[in-house]
């Protein structure tokens, strides 16, 4: 398959239009609250019955953030006060014990993630209890090969926190960071030193974590080449094992933090190319591959081992090792995916609260996939984490015609194939090294939603680049 990636700025600029970044296929903009509680029970009473029943992976989202960074999209609660997380682990506790009852005993964990907000928000012996308590419920994976990470905020994280999740059997983490100048830091309300950061990420490797990423953001306030090229290079200087490299999306209409960015601080569209342009040269020429999708990883990296072996899979945290689990989520606003069904818990404190103290799970809306979501799902799965397809192969899988059944489709990648991110050959295409980098246009193709969002006047979805 095709390792390398490619930048144009011409290309990329014609292709920077808002799309999913398909975490999940259908996306959470077609979740509907016709699927709730009895929807999900049935669902998760399905897997146990399959054989064998897929492994399961916990999501655990904490919603808590002390201070807002104003680029950021998120579901968060903004709060100094701690007692807050006290009260909110007394309900994440019941839900845990409710969400286990579902699922068959012997189901072993193998990914468990902890997202935010701020998972760090809570303190170390909060941490530990959780860890704990999730060990009670449900059958956490022992050894090596279990996934388990945790994002952390290094702000807000003290370093023996780091050698108490590892014992725990925490063995990954991602380390947000975005940018380290100081104007943008401040541009953006969020001040941290490289000191503080890397300190964490030494303590990381001392006690024994597989890969540590580390966060970054381009087109943030302030930002330009030169800014953006130390701080590559300062972090370049610790190599961590993968970098995550988003990109800003500024829509102060979604997502009311941003109203606080000055419009004119950020960087024109030209020099958000540039950005882009620059992280690739600067990763790649590092030794860094391209694993799809704003993510980068040290070749000997398993999301690189697992890229070269077409192993690679896509889920609601990103790219992942672990073939189809079925997700539990836990927390407010956290999704879940249980065999052909979404889920997602409310999305404020107050409603998920509610749900939990009357003795409910907390799930307000989900779908249940169609066989044409199914197919477009595997479809869309091929071209975001091997980027290509072979027709015959879902032919087989789902006894269609792939030229038949994607006429439209094969019709709507022509122009992708004339521009060169795409090439055709005999019974399937593959992504070329610049259709790597757009791979998201390409997988637009084959989204059956997509043309309903582009009506509307309001973006559903944050640009390529
Ligand atoms: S970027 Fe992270 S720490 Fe900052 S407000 Fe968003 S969730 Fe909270």
């Amino acid at each position: 398959m095709e390792a390398s990636v490619r930048f144009d700025a011409d290309l990329v600029r014609r292709y920077d239009r808002p799309g999913p970044r398909y975490t999940s296929y259908p996306t959470a903009v077609q979740f509907h609250d016709r699927f709730r509680e009895p929807e999900y029970r049935a669902a998760a009473a399905a897997t146990n019955g399959k054989t064998p029943p897929a492994p399961l992976s916990l999501y655990v989202h904490v919603p808590f953030c002390q201070s807002p960074c104003f680029y950021c999209g998120c579901t968060k609660v903004i709060t100094r006060n701690r007692e807050q997380a006290e009260n909110y682990l007394t309900r994440l506790y019941r839900e845990v014990e409710l969400q286990a009852e579902l699922f068959d005993e012997e189901r072993v964990v193998d990914q468990l993630h902890f997202g935010g907000g701020t998972p760090t928000f809570l303190n170390p012996w909060q941490l530990e209890d959780l860890l704990k308590k999730l060990g009670w419920h449900f059958k956490l994976r022992q050894d090596d090969g279990r996934e388990f990470s945790i994002e952390i905020d290094p702000r807000t994280c003290a370093p023996d926190t780091i050698d108490l999740l590892a014992r725990a059997g925490v063995n990954r983490m991602s380390l947000g960071i975005q940018d380290f100048d100081p104007d943008v830091q401040k541009a953006v309300n969020r001040i941290q030193t490289p000191e503080q950061t890397f300190g964490l990420m030494d303590r990381a490797r001392a006690a024994g974590y597989k890969s540590v990423s580390v966060d970054l953001i381009y087109g943030l306030p302030k930002q330009n080449c030169e800014r953006f090229e130390k701080t590559l290079e300062q972090v370049l200087e610790v190599r961590p094992d993968r970098f995550a490299v988003y990109s800003y999306a500024h829509l102060p209409h979604m997502f009311k933090p941003q109203k606080r960015i000055h419009a004119e601080d950020i960087p024109s569209g030209a020099e958000k190319l540039a950005l882009l342009g620059l992280t690739i040269e600067k990763l790649t020429g590092a030794g860094y591959v391209y694993i799809g999708m704003d993510h980068f990883a040290l070749p000997d990296d398993e999301l690189a081992v697992a890229l070269r072996e077409n192993k690679l899979h896509r889920n609601f945290q990103g790219y992942s090792t672990h073939p189809d689990c079925d997700l539990v989520a836990l927390g407010m606003s956290s999704i879940g995916k249980l065999g052909d069904t979404y889920a997602q818990n409310y999305k404020t404190l107050h409603d998920y609260y509610e749900a939990i103290d009357s003795g409910h799970l907390a799930v307000h809306r989900g779908l249940e996939l169609n066989d044409d979501d199914r197919l477009r799902r595997a479809v869309i799965q091929m071209i975001m984490c091997r980027t290509r397809v072979d027709f015959a192969e879902v032919d087989r899988a789902w006894s269609v015609r792939f030229e038949d059944y994607f006429a439209r489709e094969l019709e709507a990648l022509k122009p992708l194939v004339a521009d060169g991110l795409v090439r055709m050959s005999g019974r399937g295409f593959e992504l070329t090294p610049i259709g790597r980098l757009l791979m998201r246009n390409v997988a637009m193709c084959f989204d059956a939603y997509l043309p309903v969002h582009q009506q509307s006047d309001t973006p559903r979805f944050s640009r390529a680049v």
